[in-house]
């Protein structure tokens, strides 16, 4: 195998060793969290189970419910051992307080867990991340893995407990192939973006052990509702503007994801389409969310999504794929304005780009 120097051997027996002493174990993810995030905590929550401590307690706490494409990779017991603070606050809230260990995965800052910030922010456990975004806050953590020259969190996470000292001796259990195998996909959008030699090594390693990647792709891509498909036909027919300066663009308004039915997270995805067209430089998707529209933003090299979304939309992530968000107010009331907005400050943004 690779060496990788990002990982050392008194690294992984200071998890391991973490992982052991703690009583109350708290595995906390990103809020709205993706197939990286679920797939991470399972993953972790079922190495503890297996090979630390079946009779610890452990659960996965979730500001937002996990997306319906990965509700597979929870079992009977995983979902009724997970915490939702959104329909929940209180019981999440609690169990936090009570962990003697969080482990922070795939989020580079407590501001990114939503409604469970403040409880983080406020707890003495010790804590840990495992993340792969740029810029983590650090003086947080008694023990972190930060690496952005990873596909994903769940391929970092893979790293390090296939080094701990128990998962060198008896692999990864099976219960966490899957979950790994998920986060990588979705986070290198089925293996077209932020795949390096390493996470192709790492897949391969999860497909012997037994990994089933015809189930998860059954699962992720070929199971979505109608209506997803024609909201997408929709916005690409109407919706979809070209900016002089490469920068493609779909407003979502709430009325019209409304009138299609559509749910939380049924929109994933469609920003990487409009990257397709030769001219595109950059693609932004924005929905309503109340007072709010979200942005999503992904680029091609040599453009940076992630400045876009740090200088105009209160967000951040990685280079080439971004979110944040515009709020609702002032000058900004109608989706025509947020458009115009839209156009405004990406003019600004390629102009000094290009200078
Ligand atoms: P998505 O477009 O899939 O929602 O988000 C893409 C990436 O952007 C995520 O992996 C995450 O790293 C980042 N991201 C999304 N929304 C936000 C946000 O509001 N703030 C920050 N800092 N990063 C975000
Ligand atoms: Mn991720």
């Amino acid at each position: 195998m690779r060496e990788h120097p990002y990982i050392s051997d008194a690294d992984t027996v200071r998890f391991e060793d973490l992982l052991r002493q703690a009583s109350t174990v708290g595995i906390v993810t990103h809020t709205r969290p993706d197939g990286d995030a679920v797939g991470s905590c399972l993953a972790l929550k079922h190495f503890i189970r297996e090979r630390i401590d079946a009779g610890k307690e452990c659960r996965i706490l979730l500001d937002t419910e996990a997306p319906e494409a990965v509700r597979f990779l929870f079992s009977p017991a995983d979902g009724d051992q997970t915490l939702v603070h959104r329909p929940d606050p209180a019981a999440a809230e609690s169990f936090v307080a009570a962990c003697d260990l969080l482990i922070c995965l795939d989020f580079n800052h407590f501001s990114r867990a939503g409604g469970l910030e403040a409880v983080l922010q406020a707890s003495k456990a010790r804590k840990i991340l495992v993340d792969h975004h740029p810029g983590p806050d650090l003086s947080r953590f008694d023990l972190a893995f930060s690496e952005t020259e990873v596909s994903s969190t769940c391929e970092l996470l893979f790293r390090i407990l296939s080094r701990c000292p128990s998962g060198r001796e008896e692999g990864l259990p099976k219960a966490c192939l899957d979950p790994l195998l998920t986060g990588i996909t979705t986070d290198t959008n089925n293996f077209a973006n932020s795949v390096f030699g390493a996470t192709l090594e790492t897949v391969s390693t999860l497909l012997d052990a037994g990994a089933d990647r015809e189930t998860i792709l059954e699962h992720l891509y070929n199971e979505y509702p109608e209506r997803r498909i024609r909201l997408l036909g929709h916005l690409l027919d109407r919706e979809l503007v070209l900016t002089g300066r490469g920068v493609a663009y779909m407003i979502l308004d709430a009325g019209t994801a409304d009138s299609y039915g559509i749910l939380e997270g049924e929109t994933e995805g469609f920003v990487n389409i409009p990257l397709a067209i030769d001219r595109v430089k950059m693609s932004l998707f924005l929905r309503q969310d109340g007072d709010q529209y979200r942005v999503s933003i992904r680029s091609k090299k040599g453009w940076s999504a992630q400045r876009l979304a740090a200088r105009f939309f209160e967000g951040g992530g990685h280079e080439q794929a971004s979110g944040g968000k515009v709020r609702l107010g002032g000058d900004l009331r109608e989706k025509a304005d947020v458009a115009a907005w839209i156009e405004r400050c990406t003019e600004i943004f390629f102009h000094d780009e290009n200078r």
